[in-house]
């Protein structure tokens, strides 16, 4: 007894794993270019990464992201995986605020 199903489903995939795991892309315009940001869940850090925001690890299982910049990979012809870096979140919502302004406060005391 043969049956086959030959009826196509538009969504043959009800869950992609993979891709659930790895996020979705995002590009986030900044004062120094355009950025691919692509969210990493915990599942899906196996490694542990050096931050360049804050000069640490980012250790396995770390929620985290990575970005890249849009006009980089153009420049190369594309495919810069050389050029992503991983970023803890805040050290990466942070990012803006840097080289601008260093928020010093006059009063505040200072330990170490
Ligand atoms: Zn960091």
């Amino acid at each position: 007894m043969s049956r086959r199903a030959n009826r196509r489903r538009p969504v043959d995939s009800p869950l992609d794993v993979g891709s659930a795991l790895r996020g979705v892309d995002q590009v986030e315009s900044a004062a120094d270019g355009d950025w691919i940001v692509r969210p990493i869940a915990a599942a899906a850090a196996t490694k542990d990464y050096r931050c360049p925001g804050c000069d640490h690890e980012i250790y396995p299982a770390t929620p985290h992201l990575v970005a890249w910049r849009v006009d980089g990979i153009a420049a190369s012809g594309g495919g810069g995986p050389d050029e992503r870096r991983h970023w803890h979140k805040p050290c990466w919502a942070a990012r803006g605020r840097r080289g601008v302004t260093v928020q010093r406060s006059r009063n505040a005391p200072r330990h170490g």
